[in-house]
């Protein structure tokens, strides 16, 4: 039996490359330095992985920016507007993950999407008329090549033709098999040519597998690894799959000739049961997913033992790899120099952790008695630890709550008209989402404060004079709902996370979003409570300084915990449902003294959503909207309740957004099409809605002219009593001089549309 991995960090234990990277970004190294400090960086990780004791390792999961913009490079799906613009590769490369500004050009980024369910953002290959396929970089063979010089002998991996082909953006009515023959030849020469440089595996990832599957993807599936695998010489391909199980195609794959197949044990919800069903190929290696590549915990031995134990009922012990469930990428590097809480915490295993604990299956495994060994008694002990170390024992929520508790009262109609008497709000009010430009005094300040710099009477003065100024200026502006402006809060998840108890900080557990910029995801380790009133005197504070309303400004329970590491032993509801009730009593707190509107925030809300459609209800929504209602439900009759969410790409749960029961909803709906207005106006969309008339994502300022008609536009879709009018989200990344002037643009272009539709 052996060990493996599917990928691991690449970003640098403190950052390094994105550090490099951002300084080849600004001219202060080039291209040569770049690489040399990168290659210093895949030298420390790949010797720190064999250190481990891992058998496979991986190569080519290193990148500069992401992985599947890698596979586009290599196949050369570059668009002819970054080839124009005649740049070296490696700008090119970059051209296309960020866009070129510049004298030889000006050209926008491709687009960025959610790698399935995680918080990672993949580059969307583009294919169009113009695309010539062919292998036209060598990465993969070089760094293979440069492992094998430190004596390490990896497997490269691949993005999979399947899952690739899946991710592009077909222009100029091209189709997936207009392409595909081109591709499996473009595949071909890269299996050949390893081979020749003599490694032994190629490791093809194919999370696409683990999707919904249709008969026509399934054929494609199988025509493109029949006249793959009838080629593939001596060297041998491991077919890897993540993020869950295969059940709609586990025979088809198990059919083909592979030489090994990676299954997701953690979030594969099936595949024991489709392994002992179906049973596994003979002399084919399966790489059993059991160590969470996804979260921060450690992993039960005895849990994975038993899996082991079954498995040898169908596979011999040689053909059995301990690996992880998906690749390291998604959790930190280590917990060795974190904070005490950290570090010392039984249960906390991130990156390198895990590979110790890869290794220790692995040993335990081979013993007739795993139970009487050391090493398993001390995992269990750290368990039971754990679970001591917890204030106390969670109540479950999800049974002592009641059906009324998720319900408000009365119906949004009759609410509706009420708040329409106490607010007095003229047609079409005009808002922000929440945050004004943070500038850099204000982080300044902030990170002096945390630093203890600063005392916290001075920081809170500091304050409430941002408070004052952003005031004034929405008053001068005369937008009818205001905000605080945020200019307390670092990060909206980060902010709470702070104030309720449940939550470990860590020092430097970043981990990748997107090319280099990184996330600090706090962790879940406890029941959520909150400890004390977390927006009260900021809030306050505002709306004593002025006769207009000023919107509460709340992160939801869904974001919250989408954003975070969630503990494991207790389900994702139970931890929805207790950030639930804490972020209700802040919003009863806040009703008490006065504030009238309450904006909750859920701009992850669809994060999480399953990869599978018939589990979307379930095992997720159904209990992600009961949260949000947790929130809520108790306010008068008075109380406005606004909610926001970034992404407009809701179409399809847009009956569960409604079912959300706030009484307002703002989202992102400048870039995107007119397709979610289409769809509210389809499906009779109760809420009232506030479809952001501009993009707060690029500095322009938009003109009156332009917001008049991105509003009359809005009018053909939604009724003028329902209507909002915002930008697309909050002001937090923004100058203060283009703010301003937007703003102004905005409420003029409001007033101008009630002139002409009056
Ligand atoms: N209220 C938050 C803000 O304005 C919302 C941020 C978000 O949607 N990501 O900054
Ligand atoms: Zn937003």
């Amino acid at each position: 039996m052996k060990s493996g991995i599917i990928g691991y960090p690449r970003i640098g234990e403190t950052r390094e490359l994105k550090f490099l990277i951002e300084k080849y970004f600004r001219k202060e190294i080039d291209e040569y330095a770049l690489e040399e400090g990168a290659k210093k960086l895949r030298e420390k990780q790949w010797k720190d992985i064999q250190r481990a004791g891992i058998d496979d390792i991986t190569s080519n999961d290193f990148s500069y920016y992401d992985q599947v913009l890698d596979t586009v490079f290599l196949f050369n799906m570059i668009e002819k507007r970054y080839l124009e613009l005649g740049l070296s590769n490696l700008d090119t490369y970059f051209a296309m993950a960020r866009g070129y500004q510049g004298i030889k050009g000006d050209v926008k980024a491709l687009a960025m999407k959610k790698w399935f369910n995680t918080n990672y953002h993949y580059i969307v290959p583009v294919v169009d008329e113009n695309t010539k396929l062919k292998v036209n970089d060598d990465k993969i063979f070089r760094h293979f090549k440069e492992a094998k010089r430190l004596g390490i002998k990896t497997t490269p991996t691949i993005i999979g033709p399947f899952t690739l082909i899946n991710l592009i953006d077909f222009k100029d009515s091209i189709e997936k098999t207009d392409i595909i023959d081109d591709l499996i030849a473009c595949y071909k020469e890269v299996i050949a040519n390893l081979s020749d440089l003599d490694a032994t595996w190629i490791q093809i990832e194919e999370p696409f597998l683990v999707m919904d599957l249709n008969k026509s993807d399934i054929e494609l599936f199988e025509y493109t690894y029949r006249k793959l695998l009838n080629s593939k010489g001596k060297l041998k391909i491991k077919l890897q799959t993540y993020f869950g199980d295969i059940r709609d195609c586990y025979q088809n794959i198990m059919a083909l000739d592979f030489d090994g197949i990676g299954l997701d044990f953690i979030e594969g919800k099936e595949t024991c049961h489709l392994i002992k069903k179906n049973g596994f190929p003979e002399k084919t290696f399966l790489y059993a997913g059991i160590v969470n590549g996804k979260n921060v915990w450690r992993t039960s031995y005895e849990k994975s033992i038993n899996i082991i134990r079954k498995l040898k009922a169908s596979i011999q012990e040689e053909y059995l790899v301990v690996n992880t469930s998906c690749s390291l990428l998604h959790v930190p590097y280590t917990v060795e120099d974190e904070y005490d809480v950290v570090k010392n915490h039984p249960l906390l295993a991130f990156a390198k952790e895990k590979l110790i604990e890869l290794q220790d299956i692995v040993k335990l495994c081979k013993r007739d008695d795993p139970q009487k060994d050391i090493k398993f008694a001390l995992n269990q002990q750290y368990f039971k630890k754990a679970t001591e170390l917890r204030a106390m024992k969670s109540d479950n929520l999800a049974k002592l709550l009641m059906e009324e508790d998720f319900i408000r009262k009365p119906n949004f109609k009759d609410r509706r008209d009420i708040q329409k008497k106490t607010l007095n709000l003229p047609l079409l009010p005009t808002t922000t989402i929440g945050s004004f430009p943070q500038t850099k005094e204000i982080r300044t300040m902030r990170s002096r404060y945390k630093k203890g710099k600063v005392s916290k009477a001075e920081y809170e003065l500091f304050i409430d004079n941002k408070i004052e100024s952003c005031i004034k200026l929405q008053e001068e502006l005369n937008l009818d709902v205001l905000v605080h402006g945020e200019f307390e809060r670092s990060d909206m998840v980060e902010f709470f996370g702070e104030k309720l108890a449940g939550f470990i900080f860590t020092k430097k557990a970043w981990v990748q979003s997107y090319g280099t910029r990184c996330v600090k995801p706090p962790i879940i380790c406890d029941d959520i409570k909150r400890v004390e009133p977390m927006t009260l005197r900021e809030t306050l504070y505002a709306n004593q300084l002025t006769n207009k309303p000023v919107k509460g400004m709340l992160t939801g329970p869904v974001t919250i915990l989408n954003w975070s590491f969630p503990r494991e032993d207790i389900s994702l509801e139970q931890i929805a449902y207790q950030i639930g009730m804490a972020i209700r009593e802040e919003v009863l707190d806040l009703e008490r003294h006065g504030v009238s509107i309450i904006q909750v925030d859920e701009a992850a809300l669809k994060e999480k959503l399953p990869l599978r459609r018939e589990e979307w209800g379930r095992d997720y929504l159904d209990w992600a909207i009961r949260a949000f209602r947790l929130v809520h439900s108790g306010v008068k009759p008075e109380t406005q309740i606004h909610t926001h969410m970034c992404y407009s790409e809701f179409n399809e749960i847009i009956q569960h957004i409604d079912a959300m029961d706030a009484d307002v909803i703002s989202f992102e709906a400048s870039r995107s099409s007119m397709d979610i207005l289409e769809a509210i106006e389809k499906e009779e969309f109760q809420t009232e809605v506030g479809p952001g008339i501009y993009d707060i994502h690029s500095p322009r300022v938009p003109s009156v002219s332009e917001l008049v008609s991105n509003t009359l536009k809005l009018l053909t879709k939604v009724r003028s009593e329902k209507l909002w009018i915002n930008p697309d989200c909050g002001l937090k990344t923004r100058g203060e001089r283009e703010t301003i002037e937007s703003l102004r643009n905005l409420v003029v272009a409001r007033n101008k549309v009630l002139e002409i539709r009056l």
